[in-house]
């Protein structure tokens, strides 16, 4: 669920970064560099129409397709100095056309669509203005509910380029105080807001390598006598760019690059905007980040080396399209990006340029020599019982338990490691990513007492998680994306509710908030519903501090004694109640 913590890939340094360059970080330089234009051949945008949505300069903590965890980054994270409630714009006229407050994702955010097609989208908010707050309250109250999504008439929020709409924050599931900010076309595609060339954004250093990795194909192929993943070593040249020693292969071969961009201005390891690589001077492949579709950009984790980012946490960008990946940021490819290395009959040299937004490119010269070498390293094959298609459903089942595997649920067609046992199943392997969600089923005995049971993912150290559990009389299931240990686990801890603020029987007229926390070990909050004299009271959750928040000035407590209840449910539906006297004089 994390759609928007900054980015903290680790990374092997191949170039020192110059000692000023923290420093820089604190000036506002009094001149921008502008982009230069760089000509796309199918994107065809309106420029200078999208201002930047705050008045500060524009500092990044995030670019657009950075690769975040099962998902490409969808705009732009705009730093606020660490602060929340800094004034956020609308980047161009239109209505605000939908608002959505949620606990997790964007926390709470703002759609504007403007008249041109396109919608700007501004999330992590702290509050909404004046207008839109009064707004929401009233149909929270209405709704009884803290989350919430509204649809607004076109005639009822029309705002101009520039107005306030919002105030920043760190609300959903944010990792520090900045607002996220995207420009969707009118198929809802999330585009690279730099595209519309409203961005000042100084950028003069090259993208950065971290490391490169070759790959084969098939039973024949070999680098440098190794089947499957291995790790290239660069060698930098003069001007900052890279090649390798000759490398030894025969059969289909492809490669991997791990990569990132720092723009002057901010620490932050970005994104890089484009990928390219050229056989003999011929362009071979390219992805580039320009748009996807929120429906495609879970394939993310096929583009990646999947296996590999589970173990080490860095994530190496295949430059060749995967099996049933159909991204739509591979914007060329010959073979799919696949380097056929068949004959000694001519000389290959394979070349990859990375480029970041302002243009500044890093290039990798690979010369690469056909090669008969034996065979030393063999990609391990293991085939067991249970062999699954990407492309067709599949069910195992064993003892009371049983594994549904739904049609594009996994990349590749795969022999899947399971283990069966009492109330418990050993899922294949973490490292094998998982498209859809895959459907586990345990049929319980009578006897137990199970309502406050649920499946659980254990970690290998015996943490466990809750996964989604649904009970039907003696029938549990859940659905999950990820493969690893699944067993029945139960969950006898209600959760616990603690007052911040005050205590019972408590005065608190000089109080502008009532604030309680309110936590559960095990499954984690389901629910919450706060009454003041059984009248419902709207409180803001934020999940990160475990805190929720009544604003006083809403004006539902009265004068004198009030009898505040607190009702907060987990997820097997262990509940806690809470009751207070509050006294206030309005
Ligand atoms: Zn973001």
């Amino acid at each position: 669920m994390s759609l928007c913590f900054l980015n903290s890939v680790e990374f092997i340094y191949f170039e020192t970064l110059t000692t000023n360059s923290k420093n820089m970080f604190r000036f506002i330089l009094s001149s921008f560099f502008f982009f230069p234009l760089l000509i796309f051949s199918q994107i065809n945008v309106p420029q200078e129409y999208f201002k930047k949505p705050m008045d500060i300069p524009l500092v990044l903590s995030g670019t657009f397709g950075e690769l975040r965890s099962n998902h490409f980054h969808a705009g732009i994270d705009i730093k606020t100095n660490q602060e929340i409630g800094l004034p956020v714009k609308a980047s161009a006229e239109g209505y605000i056309s939908r608002i959505k407050i949620q606990r997790f994702g964007y926390g709470r955010a703002l759609y504007i669509q403007h008249p041109n097609g396109y919608q700007s989208v501004y999330a992590h908010l702290s509050k909404f203005n004046e207008e839109i707050e009064a707004f929401v309250k009233q149909k929270q109250y209405e709704e009884e509910s803290y989350e919430i999504e509204l649809f607004p008439e076109e005639n009822q929020f029309q705002v101009k380029q520039g107005e306030i709409i919002a105030l920043s924050g760190n609300s959903g599931s944010s990792g520090g105080p900045h607002l996220h900010f995207e420009i969707r076309d009118s198929s809802s595609r999330p585009m690279n807001p730099f595209l519309f060339g409203f961005e000042e954004i100084e950028d003069t250093r090259k993208p950065r390598i971290g490391s490169l990795w070759a790959y084969t194909f098939g039973n024949e192929s070999q680098v440098g006598g190794i089947q499957g993943r291995q790790r290239i070593q660069l060698f930098q040249t003069q001007g900052g760019d890279y090649k390798t020693n000759p490398i030894k292969a025969k059969g289909k071969i492809g490669f991997g690059l791990s990569t990132d961009d720092q723009l002057n201005l901010a620490i932050n390891r970005n994104g890089v905007y484009k990928i390219e690589s050229f056989l003999n001077g011929a362009k071979h492949f390219e992805l580039a980040y320009n748009l996807f579709s929120f429906a495609e950009t879970r394939y993310l984790n096929s583009a990646i080396d999947y296996g590999y980012f589970k173990e080490h946490k860095k994530k190496i960008q295949k430059l060749f399209i995967p099996e049933n990946n159909p991204l739509s940021v591979y914007t060329f490819n010959n073979k799919r990006g696949v380097l056929e290395i068949l004959t000694n009959d001519f000389s290959f040299n394979y070349e990859i340029k990375i480029y970041d937004f302002a243009g500044n490119t890093r290039r990798i010269q690979i010369p690469i020599e056909y090669s008969e070498l034996p065979i030393t390293q063999v990609l391990p094959k293991e085939e067991t019982p249970y062999f699954a298609y990407a492309q067709q459903a599949t069910v195992f089942e064993d003892k009371n338990i049983d594994v549904y595997i739904p049609k594009g649920a996994l990349y590749e067609d795969t022999y899947l490691k399971i283990e069966f046992s009492k109330n418990a199943v050993n899922l294949h392997d973490y490292r094998t990513p998982l498209h859809k969600n895959i459907q586990l089923g345990f049929d319980l005995p009578s006897y137990s007492d199970l309502s406050q049971a649920y499946i659980a993912n254990v970690m290998p150290w015996g943490t466990k998680f809750y996964v989604n559990t649904k009970q039907k009389s003696n029938r549990l299931t859940a659905t999950t994306k990820t493969f690893g240990k699944f067993e029945l686990a139960f969950d006898r801890t209600p959760p616990t509710i603690n007052p911040l603020n005050f205590r019972n029987k408590k005065w608190m007229s000089n109080y502008n908030t009532l604030e309680v926390e309110i936590d559960d070990k095990e499954t984690g909050i389901q629910d919450y519903r706060a009454t003041v004299n059984g009248n419902f009271l709207l409180m803001e959750y934020d999940y990160k501090t475990k805190q929720l928040t009544h604003y006083f000035e809403e004006g539902v407590f009265k004068d004198g004694k009030n009898d505040f209840k607190l009702i907060v449910t987990d997820k097997v539906g262990n509940t806690t109640i809470f009751e207070a006297e509050i006294y206030r004089k309005n």
